[in-house]
């Protein structure tokens, strides 16, 4: 069997990068930037007041005190916006807006509050150093610095500084499409009545939400009967449609299910027994450059392998280059115990606590206990045959 790690490592190690296109700006948020950013402006683009108040000399001003105030004539108002028309000389000032640019011949900022005016003179009641509130010319970002990489998510403060650069036009790694197929003959459609022996089928939809969640665009293709032509017939058409394939249920060991062998014909297909629970039979692959993800069928295998396995997969072709969520300590509330050979991904819930985290599981983990992911917030990483005590510490991740 492979542990989590090396099996991830071998998937992601095939798993292509998807071309780059153009988008307009209001369109990138949560893409990957597929080009480094010079700046071609310097940001701020002229020195600038940081407050309301008035710019001086700051020599003028270096004996202001409440007691002794400097007074000073008022030559002009500058508004943000505006470019100033004086040049303050000795003895004088200008009243100056935040944003708005600093005029000639005065060095500092002296905030309103400190002052007082009267007619066309200011009194002031506090000295300043050269240079106080001011913003300078180029000092967020001066022009031709490298503001951002090849590989940079954009959140909001990446399009906010892409827009600061005059950017409307971006270069970003794609986001895959994604097809969705659930397999089984037990699977009901939504709304549909449910016949003696047939359930639901919640993992199209579950598996639908995770996509949209890890920046990727979902594509339903519905439920593949266990006839081997049709669920092949599906496939194919999933796959022409899409980036990926990922398919849920018929993967397990030794059944006699027509997933499999059509998996087997589509491409170059793995069937994986990875070390953990819940999850243990995957299949990877990938067909004309696509990846393919076989899922297992129980409704909570399905959730955590995508979360471990398909997630940080459907990120890498988006051009991310941070894959996996990080994990972090969390203290036990409980005794658990781990009889199975294989890792096993309790659900949990992580609260701060006393500045650490600590982890209480969400009641029954079997593998097909949808309920145990709802009441969840993260997962807890319990390594193999071993019972580990209130109080203990272990590996944890938070979920979506
Ligand atoms: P399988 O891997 O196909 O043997 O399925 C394992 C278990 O998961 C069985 O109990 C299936 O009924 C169930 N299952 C498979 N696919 C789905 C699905 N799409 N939604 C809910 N349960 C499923
Ligand atoms: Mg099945």
């Amino acid at each position: 069997m492979l542990s989590v790690e090396e099996a991830r490592e071998r998937m992601l190690d095939t798993i292509p990068i998807l071309p780059s296109e153009k988008r307009e700006i209001l369109e990138c948020t949560g893409y990957v930037l597929a080009e480094a950013l010079p700046a071609t402006e310097n940001i701020p683009p002229f020195d600038n007041s940081a407050m309301d108040g008035y710019a001086v000399r700051a020599a003028d001003v270096k004996n202001a005190s409440e007691k002794n105030p400097a007074v000073l004539s008022v030559v002009e108002m500058i508004a943000a916006g505006y470019a100033p028309t004086k040049q303050v000389t000795a003895g004088q000032a200008s009243r100056i807006m935040t944003g708005a640019m600093m005029p000639q011949g005065a060095n500092a900022v002296i905030m309103q509050e400190v002052t007082q005016q009267e007619g066309d003179e200011v009194k002031i009641f506090e000295s300043i150093d050269p240079a106080g509130n001011v913003r300078f010319t180029g000092e967020s970002v001066a022009e031709g610095q490298q503001v951002m990489q090849d590989g940079k998510h954009l959140r909001p403060p990446e399009i906010s500084m892409l827009a600061s650069l005059n950017c409307a036009e971006i270069a970003v790694y794609r986001k895959p499409t994604v097809a969705i197929v659930s397999t089984g003959d037990e699977l009901t459609t939504l709304g549909e009545p449910l016949e003696p022996g047939k359930i639901r089928d919640s993992n199209r939809y579950g598996l639908y939400a995770q996509v949209e969640e890890a920046g990727g665009i979902p594509i339903d293709m519905g439920i593949a009967p266990d006839d081997e032509a049709e669920t092949e017939r599906i496939f194919r058409a999933a796959l022409a449609k899409a980036d990926a394939l990922i398919t849920s249920g018929g993967v397990s060991v030794g059944e006699h299910d027509v997933v499999k062998s059509v998996l087997t014909r589509l491409g170059e297909i793995n069937f994986w027994r990875v070390a953990m629970k819940p999850g243990k039979p995957q299949a990877y692959g990938i067909a004309d450059g696509k990846p393919i993800f076989g899922l297992p069928g129980n409704p909570v295998s399905s959730l955590v392998v995508f979360e471990l396995f398909v997630r940080p997969a459907l990120l890498k072709m988006a051009g991310h280059k941070d894959l996996l969520r990080p994990t972090f300590e969390a203290t036990l509330t409980e005794t658990v115990t781990n009889r199975d050979g294989r890792v096993n991904y309790m659900r949990a819930i992580l609260t701060a606590s006393d500045g650490k985290y600590i982890a209480e599981t969400t009641g029954p983990q079997g593998s097909g206990i949808l309920h145990s992911l709802v009441l969840a917030n993260g997962l807890i990483t319990i390594p193999a045959g071993v019972t580990l005590e209130a109080g203990e510490t272990v590996a944890a991740q938070f979920l979506f």
